[in-house]
């Protein structure tokens, strides 16, 4: 143990007085009084007890003596020696009376020292101490010569014995006290001399208390106290032993303490610097977070503000320190508080993220806040609170709305654009297709084709009114939807009546067009577009229109009008354009091609027509017929009843020629009153037999004309064939024609084949 430090005891020097012995002493003393007091009580008692027994013992022998002197003398009633013996008697100092008595009881003879001594307390006479305790009572048979005479009683005093035993006692008291004390003192030294080796002890362990270790205690003895002396060094060996151990342990220790203390010397001054530069960095932080622009707070996880700088406190639009304590529900709708707490629990398994936040502010006004979000955790890893930087992104948010909505027209117009720009893409592809078509059917071909791709979700069908017809027939349709009617005419039709497009979008309010009654289930609005070209009316075009934009996505009314009626409308004159000018094209040639006077074809047309079937005979090595016919003498039927019944005359053999050949066979005016046919195809045989039968039914022609019916009209014909008569086009109709003047030659009403 280190001095100075801790428990030291004070050390004190070997008293004379030994608490050890005054206990010995004092466990002792009760048996020391106990033995004082017994010989103060039982040494005058047992005197007295001695002393009574000798007086005892006295006062038989006197009382005997007595009675053998004083039996004889009360035989004989010798009164004097009775006196005598009385006398002799009363000389003993003790004896204070003497009585004689018969044995009746009469009293022989007495004395008394004590006068008026009265015996009746004293009887009946019995030996030993008187009821009052004042004599000793001696009773002695008086007899003679065996007779019994009576008795003698004497008294002795007590005061002797008494008095003795008194001057015993107090002796005895004196001898007890002095005994006492002695034997208190002799107890205390005898003890005192027996605790001597544990005093010696107890000073040599006071003494190691006090830091010495290197006393022992030396005593010889081999008892109890001698072993614990023994056991004791040994105690103090080991102890010096352990001591030592603890000194290098502790010496140990201080050095430790020490190289930890300055260590930890040097920790705190590196903390303090550390502390300092933490300090000073927070100070830098706070008024980085406080100057910040950006909103930054710390909520808990029950989303209650721990911190909020002065821009969040702009941004929830609450006074300076007013947000602490509150909680993020009094700032959002239920669902964006959801939102708050979906994103805490993202946070509490240590994610960060960045997320648009809708703020409810007083006055139903709105904010919107860009949140970054990030975790904080305490040292056991336990999350604590969400760090969070706020952006107020409620401008930038409106003008994004505003930018989108921008762009979404744009994207509708681009995409209107573009659907327009395919569509005349579409309506130029179509427009050549138009212009190269040769005929009226490919012109339907070709706009029934493109109707599939201009509509592909809506059926539709052509309606196409022809020249001398009073229906309109269908032409060509397109869709799933099938239109029944085959023929209409045009006042069964509202936009033909009107001239203009007819649309039935609701089936109960608007009137539908009766050539649409007819239909079994129309499957939805409809619309008719008439198809007009020059104020000319060609036909209609009807659909029925597909509600549906894209799959669940319905055209409104306005839409529809603006979107599919324009398109119908524009793809509709388009068709009516075609349809008008190849119609046009076709009367012109017609007319190119034509007599107008006979509606055959005119010399052009059969020269054209010549060639390319002896083209075509050449490679396929057929025959070509040609005859050359020629009225006879039209001159004079001209003459005879005018131009124009010879017209009417010309009308008429030109259809009878018509209907007496083949469709493939070309009958031509070839000037004036001559015709030409040209018979591809055609063996001699069968030429010959047609030329007959035309001329028989010209023969047997009647014209009628202003009332006149002309009969016996005749026609010649000349026959010549390819390639019989001539390799090309001129040399055979030369030879046809040569055949003709022969026949003409020959009488007329006749065939000449040219040989
Ligand atoms: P043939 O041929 O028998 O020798 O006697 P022809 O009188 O028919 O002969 P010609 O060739 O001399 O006369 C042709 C006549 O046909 C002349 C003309 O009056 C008549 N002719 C020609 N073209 C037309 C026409 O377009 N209409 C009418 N009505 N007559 C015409
Ligand atoms: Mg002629
Ligand atoms: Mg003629």
């Amino acid at each position: 143990m280190r001095e100075g430090a801790g428990f030291s005891p004070e050390v004190k020097k070997t008293p004379y007085f030994s608490r050890l012995a005054v206990k010995f002493l004092l466990a002792s003393s009760p048996l020391l009084a106990l033995f004082s007091l017994g010989s103060f009580i039982f040494i005058p008692r047992f005197y007295q007890q001695q002393s009574l027994r000798s007086l005892a013992d006295h006062a038989q022998n006197i009382a005997r003596i007595a009675a053998y002197s004083a039996a004889p003398a009360v035989f004989f009633e010798d009164k004097e020696t009775l006196s005598e013996v009385l006398s002799s008697l009363s000389r003993d100092e003790d004896l204070l009376f003497a009585l004689l008595r018969d044995e009746k009881d009469h009293e022989l003879a007495s004395f008394k020292k004590i006068s008026n001594l009265d015996f009746t307390p004293l009887l009946p006479w019995s030996r030993g101490i008187s009821r009052d305790k004042q004599f000793w009572i001696e009773t002695y048979d008086l007899d003679y010569q065996g007779k019994q005479l009576g008795q003698l009683i004497l008294g002795f005093s007590l005061e002797t014995v008494k008095s003795g035993a008194k001057l015993v006692r107090r002796t005895m008291g004196v001898v007890s006290f002095t005994l006492f004390f002695l034997s208190v003192l002799i107890a205390y030294y005898i003890s005192y001399l027996v605790t001597g080796s544990l005093r010696r002890i107890t000073q040599t362990a006071m003494e190691i208390a006090s830091g010495d270790y290197s006393r022992r205690v030396h005593i010889a003895s081999s008892d109890e106290v001698g072993l614990l002396a023994f056991s004791f060094n040994q105690m103090l060996d080991r102890l010096a032993e352990t001591m030592k151990h603890l000194e290098e342990a502790r010496s140990t220790l201080e050095q430790r303490v020490e190289e930890r203390t300055a260590e930890l010397q040097r920790e705190i001054a590196e903390r303090i610097q550390i502390e300092k530069k933490l300090r000073e960095s927070e100070d830098l932080f706070r008024s980085m977070v406080e100057s910040l622009g950006e909103g930054v707070v710390i909520v808990d996880e029950k989303e209650v503000f721990i911190f909020a700088n002065q821009a969040a406190h702009r941004i929830f639009e609450s006074e300076d320190r007013s947000l602490i304590g509150r909680c993020l529900s009094e700032f959002t709708t239920p669902d964006q508080f959801a939102l708050i707490q979906e994103e805490t629990r993202k946070r509490k398994t240590g994610q960060r993220s960045t997320y648009e936040l809708r703020l409810q502010l007083p006055g139903e006004r709105e904010k919107v806040v860009l949140v970054a979000a990030t975790p904080r955790f305490d040292e056991n890893k336990n999350f604590t609170s969400a760090l969070a930087v706020l952006t107020d992104i409620t401008p930038m948010k409106k003008t994004e709305e505003t930018l989108r909505s921008m762009k979404d027209q744009l994207e509708q117009t681009i995409k209107k654009l573009e659907e327009r720009n395919e569509q005349a893409y579409l309506f130029i592809q179509m427009s050549d297709s138009l212009q190269l078509a040769q005929n009226e059917k490919e012109i339907i071909a070709i706009a029934i084709n493109y109707a599939r791709r201009f509509f592909p979700e809506e059926s539709g069908a052509l309606y196409l009114k022809q020249k001398g017809y009073l229906l309109l027939q269908k032409e060509g349709a397109w869709g799933e939807f099938s239109f029944q009617a085959d023929y209409f005419s045009s006042d069964e039709c509202w936009a033909l009546r009107k001239g203009q497009i007819h649309s039935v979008e609701d089936l109960e309010k608007d009137i539908l067009c009766p050539h649409l009654l007819l239909e079994e289930k129309i499957p939805g609005p409809s619309l008719c577009i008439p198809l007009t070209s020059f104020g000319e009316s060609l036909g209609v075009l009807v659909m029925t229109c597909c509600q549906e934009k894209k799959p669940g996505e319905k055209w409104s009314p306005e839409e529809y009008r603006a979107q599919r009626q324009w398109l119908a409308l524009n793809f509709s004159q388009r068709l009516a354009t075609a349809i008008f000018t190849i119609r046009l094209l076709e009367s012109l040639r017609e007319q190119s091609i034509r007599d107008p006077l006979t509606g055959l074809y005119n010399r052009r047309f059969l020269e054209e027509s010549l060639a390319r079937e002896i083209f075509r005979a050449q490679r396929g090595g057929t025959k070509i017929a040609v005859m050359m016919l020629d009225i006879d003498h039209f001159k004079q039927f001209n003459d005879a009843y005018g131009h124009d019944a010879g017209d009417v005359v010309l009308q008429e053999i030109a259809r009878t020629l018509q209907k007496s050949v083949r469709r493939e066979d070309i009958v031509c005016r070839y000037g004036g009153e001559e015709f030409s046919i040209i018979m591809p195809l055609t063996s001699e045989d069968i030429a010959i037999k047609r030329a007959e039968i035309i001329l028989e039914r010209i023969r047997h022609l009647e014209v009628h004309y202003r009332g006149n019916v002309f009969r016996k009209i005749t026609i010649s014909i000349g026959l010549a064939f390819f390639p019989n008569n001539g390799f090309s086009r001129e040399e055979v109709l030369q030879a046809a024609d040569i055949a003709l003047l022969e026949a003409k030659k020959a009488g007329r009403d006749r065939i000449v084949i040219a040989p």
